[in-house]
């Protein structure tokens, strides 16, 4: 069976990913979520969405009523993650959500509650975690390859530009670069490594407080540490350009990931040789990968479920805490 799928929110993401799923095998476009009626048009008319399958956000709970939809893929702005994907969930949907989940830890807890409880799957967009190069790179972590893991290092950003644009609106985007691309650094450190930090020191600093106001992050650098003893550095910042570079350091091996997390080809090498599997839209092999997770009950290799989601907002919780204290925090996981 295909995964039918609703597309809510219809922006420069979403553009991407519906043009991805024409390459789909296992997952296709059903619906389209949108306030703005001019995009159901051209939208339903470029994909194929019938009349009917067309919603605006007020009619988002009708969707209980369409079994034409499997599941519904939350593409707006941070801080309206919350409304959309319980409001899909309580509709009898199952959710893709996309990262960062939600802009704080209390909604992302009650996201996960929400899809629990109507019985419907919480999947987040992540969607380096079915990336073929950066699989062969976890792979050979857990085969053992690049022995015991001492250091990972992620450094991501870009230099952002519209001074109006949402990603620098605290009340929607829900802080700044650390949310936005900062988070591929801390759930990048996850899957290389392979554990979940217990701490964070962070350091923050701003060049341009007319354009990152108050809650805002421009860069921060960040530090985890692992249950292992293993150590990550990261740099997350809307300040820098060329930034999206991954390095594991092992006892017998390294691995350098260099574009790491950008749309692609990710590129990258080990001690024993470059990595080679050719580039394939990311959104394309993470939707039909996801249909195999919601429809065959199939298990990834890298967790994407809303837990996974919710821990990353735990660690940016203690990294910005970690930023206002000068100190170490530990990351509260419960
Ligand atoms: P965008 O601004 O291009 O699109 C956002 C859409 O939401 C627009 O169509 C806008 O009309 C709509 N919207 C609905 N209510 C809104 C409101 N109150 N204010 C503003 N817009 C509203 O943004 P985007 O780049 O498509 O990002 C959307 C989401 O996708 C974000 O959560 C972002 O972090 C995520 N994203 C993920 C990736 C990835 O690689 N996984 C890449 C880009 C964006």
């Amino acid at each position: 069976p295909v995964l039918r799928v609703a597309l809510l929110g219809l922006g420069g993401y979403a553009k991407r990913v519906a043009d991805a799923m024409n390459a789909c095998q296992r997952a296709k476009i059903t619906g389209l979520i949108s306030g703005t009626p001019s995009k159901l048009q051209t939208w339903g008319e470029l994909y194929h969405v019938a009349e009917k399958n067309r919603y605006t956000y007020a009619d988002i709970d009708d969707l209980k009523n369409n079994p034409d939809i499997d599941a519904v893929y939350v593409l707006t702005p941070n801080a309206l993650h919350h409304e959309h994907v319980i409001r899909a969930a309580k509709a009898g949907k199952h959710v893709i959500c996309e990262k960062p989940m939600a802009v704080g830890v209390r909604e992302g807890k009650e996201m996960v509650a929400a899809c629990a409880s109507a019985g419907v799957k919480l999947l987040i967009g992540y969607r380096m975690r079915f990336e073929p190069n950066t699989l062969d790179v976890v792979r050979r972590r857990m085969e053992g390859t690049l022995g015991p893991i001492n250091f990972f290092q992620g450094q991501c950003g870009f230099k952002i530009g519209d001074p109006n644009q949402w990603r620098l609106d605290k009340q929607l985007a829900g802080g700044g670069a650390l949310m936005d691309i900062g988070i591929y650094a801390i759930n990048g450190a996850r899957y290389m490594v392979g554990e979940d930090p217990i701490w964070v020191t962070a350091q923050e600093t701003k060049t341009d407080f007319n354009k990152f106001k108050d809650g805002v992050d421009e860069t921060i650098q960040f530090q985890l540490g692992f249950p292992s003893g293993a150590v990550a550095s990261c740099l997350s910042t809307y300040a820098m350009n060329f930034l999206d570079r991954f390095y594991l350091n092992g006892e017998k091996g390294f691995a350098e990931l260099w574009p790491a997390t950008g749309y692609g080809p990710i590129k990258g090498k080990t001690n024993t040789g470059t990595l080679t599997f050719p580039h394939i839209a990311h959104q394309t092999i993470q939707m039909d990968e996801m249909a195999r997770i919601l429809l065959d009950g199939a298990v990834p290799t890298l967790a994407v479920d809303g837990q996974v989601g919710l821990q990353d907002l735990q660690i940016i919780e203690a990294i910005y805490q970690a930023c206002q204290t000068g100190r170490r925090q530990d990351i509260d996981f419960s």
